[in-house]
């Protein structure tokens, strides 16, 4: 038996499920995470709040994550200095879940979403994968939003929920505020539709939040995650700010108790260690910018990055490319994205292997 001959549903035949390859290599630059291990006092803070909450695991954890959302909104304030209460914040199992609650609260079957293509891989999976429709508009030679474009696939596509992904994943794109408000506005008016601002790299951005643009705004959420800037792919916690009504609406589908104490407790004590993460941040966003200038100073075409990550090309056969990187023992990402590679900002020393690892390539390849 194979997938496709399963009665599975319609639209999930012929898919390939999401991830990249997990390879055994020295150095892993694919999937985006920080390459800083967790500093050793968080850890060990990390071990307290888990045996605190161990000593309570034959109860079910707090169902609405109370100090947990109140530490998030802290955390938001501080850092965007726009003001945002527990009520705005919901959190789930990484920014994947609470894009999947979204759209199982407000996509679903007859409705449709909209992003702007290349952009997140798992906009377009959830999508489908909650008989949501998915569209996509195309973007601008330099991976920026094409807003005429967007704007008529608004009026052509009337999406229930549009993606806006800042910055985008895999480019590396940050958009204009003024582009999400065209946007927003371009939206609403057609018909009440739900806009989603992924910010899971906006730590990592030259340019502010788009968080201040909740103000007024009723049916704009912004999703982030402790994946990238806090480190911490492994916990799976993610989290959005929106009007408190959109959080409300998202307890219709959430599973009870879908947070476990563990997951609650490990994220209060990163919370504690923001500034130390974020100072890892800077570096990364130091080493960011130095790939890319290492990378156009090789004579590539390299997209402007606000993300920890670059997109670089372009290579006849991204393939051969890709190979040729891995088999100096540094394993990129080939999104799909024609003559395009990504490679994750790591360590110094990672991101040297990296660059040298393209250089012998370059020499190599025709
Ligand atoms: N949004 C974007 C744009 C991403 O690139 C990712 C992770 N690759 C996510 C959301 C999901 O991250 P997580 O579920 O780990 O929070």
């Amino acid at each position: 038996m194979r997938i496709d001959d399963l009665p599975v549903r319609d639209e999930l035949k012929g898919k390939s499920p999401y991830g990249a390859p997990q390879l055994d290599v020295p150095v892993l630059l694919n999937t985006n995470e920080n390459p800083y291990p967790l500093p050793e006092p968080l850890v060990a803070r990390i071990a307290e709040r888990v045996a605190e909450a161990a000593r309570h695991l034959n109860r079910y954890p707090d169902r609405d994550a109370v100090e947990l959302r109140e530490g998030l909104a802290a955390y938001l304030t501080g850092s965007t200095g726009f003001p945002v209460t527990r009520a705005q914040v919901w959190a789930a199992n990484g920014s994947n879940e609470v894009l999947q609650q979204l759209l199982q609260t407000f996509g679903g079957p007859g409705r449709t979403a909209l992003g702007f293509a290349p952009t997140y891989q798992m906009h377009d999976l959830i999508s489908r994968g909650t008989g949501t429709g998915w569209s996509q508009g195309p973007r601008n030679d330099d991976f920026t939003i094409d807003l005429d474009a967007a704007l008529a696939a608004i009026a052509e596509q009337r999406p229930d929920v549009l993606f806006v992904c800042s910055p985008n994943n895999p480019t590396g794109t940050a958009v204009p505020r003024a582009t999400v408000l065209a946007l927003y506005e371009a939206a609403q008016a057609v018909k009440p539709t739900l806009v989603i601002v992924d910010e899971a790299y906006i730590e990592f951005s030259h340019q502010p939040s788009l968080l201040p643009l909740l103000e007024g705004r009723p049916l704009l959420v912004v999703t982030r995650t402790m994946s990238k800037a806090f480190g911490a792919a492994g916990l799976r916690l993610g989290y959005l700010a929106a009007d408190p009504a959109v959080v409300d609406a998202v307890q219709l589908v959430r599973l009870p108790y879908h947070l476990s104490a563990v997951t609650q407790a490990t994220a209060l004590a990163a919370l504690e260690f923001t500034d130390t993460l974020l100072g890892y941040v800077e570096r990364l966003k130091a080493e960011r910018d130095r790939i890319v200038a290492e990378l156009r100073a090789m004579g590539l075409d390299v997209t402007d990055s606000d993300a920890n990550f670059v997109q670089f090309g372009t290579f006849p056969d991204t393939r051969v490319m890709w190979q040729a990187i891995l088999d100096k023992g540094v394993l990129v990402r080939d999104n799909g994205v024609p003559g395009r590679l990504r490679v994750t900002a790591g360590t110094p020393a990672e991101n040297d292997a990296f660059l040298d690892a393209v250089r012998t390539s370059l020499k190599e390849l025709p």
